[in-house]
């Protein structure tokens, strides 16, 4: 575990450009946000903070890992990256050391991005009867987002699928300066998620000639479930002895795909 946080998370090379179905406003502003952050001096003499934290909320699959890993490498940092529920110990002081031992090796290591997934698991909402060990791991977290540390080559981001369960005090600005909604893609979205997802596929005539249909036919599905319905039915072809991808892959594909959603929404009842 300490090695996990104290390492930074070697990525493959992504720009934003890999990340579909980002609204123009989102993409115009998280591009606005990069060019501050890598002009930081630039922008503190135009008067202009550099953001230190940026949470990115919304459904699962949907992107917001990814973006994440996308900004690290526009912005040629290293990538710190944990799960909330990492943070989550039974023993005093274990979870805010981890914090403490994440944000030091970061500091050592920067420039650097830090990225938390199921932040509420670190930092929701304080109950009057919670424990003291959460509690403390959240101060810590907020101690280390604030001033007196040496954040400069740091950002912060947070990914949740609650933003609704976060505490209030974690979201103040100055820890987290922007919050972007990440929401599953309309069929435009989903039409530039497939045009990812194909890039050095070998797909049949058919399939091709498919595939407004297919953006237009799956409302509903995250980018996750659209990068697997492509696994899934490239996977069939090879299992088939074809590089090439034909309908019925597709299709096969696809019909696992809603049947595997349609389970888990049943397992959520
Ligand atoms: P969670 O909330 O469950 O952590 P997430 O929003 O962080 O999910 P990712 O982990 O980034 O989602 O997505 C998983 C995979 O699904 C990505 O690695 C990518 O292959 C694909 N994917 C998801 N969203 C997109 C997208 N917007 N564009 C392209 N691919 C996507």
């Amino acid at each position: 575990m300490k090695n996990s946080l104290s390492k930074p998370t070697p990525l493959p090379s992504i720009t934003l450009n890999d990340v579909g179905g980002l609204q123009e406003e989102m993409k115009e502003e998280i591009l606005q946000t990069l060019s501050i952050l890598k002009e930081p001096e630039r922008s503190v003499k135009m008067g202009i903070k550099p953001p230190k934290g940026i949470l990115l909320y919304g459904p699962p699959g949907t992107g917001k890992t990814l973006l994440a890993q996308a900004i690290a490498q526009e912005l040629k940092a290293n990538f710190f990256s944990a799960s909330g529920s990492a943070f989550n110990e039974m023993f005093i002081g274990v979870g805010a050391s981890r914090v403490r031992s994440l944000f030091t090796s970061a500091r050592k290591q920067g420039p650097a991005v830090i990225f938390i997934d199921e932040v509420d698991a670190l930092a929701g909402k304080r109950k009057p009867n919670g424990g003291e060990e959460g509690e403390k791991t959240l101060t810590e977290l907020l101690v280390q987002l604030d001033g007196g540390h040496d954040n400069d080559g740091i950002l912060f981001i947070a990914a949740t699928n609650r933003k609704d369960m976060l505490d209030e005090a974690f979201l103040r600005p100055g820890r987290i300066d922007f919050s972007f909604q990440v929401p599953l893609p309309d069929t435009k979205g989903r039409r530039e998620i497939i045009d990812i997802h194909i890039k050095g596929k070998e797909l049949s005539d058919e399939v091709r000639a498919s595939l407004d249909e297919l953006a237009e036919s799956t409302s509903g599905f995250s980018g996750a479930e659209l990068s697997s319905l492509f696994a899934t039915a490239s996977r069939l072809a090879l299992r088939k002895g074809r590089t090439v991808l034909l309908k019925s892959d597709l299709d096969y594909a696809l019909d696992r795909t809603i049947l595997g959603s349609s389970s888990r929404a049943l397992l959520d009842v």
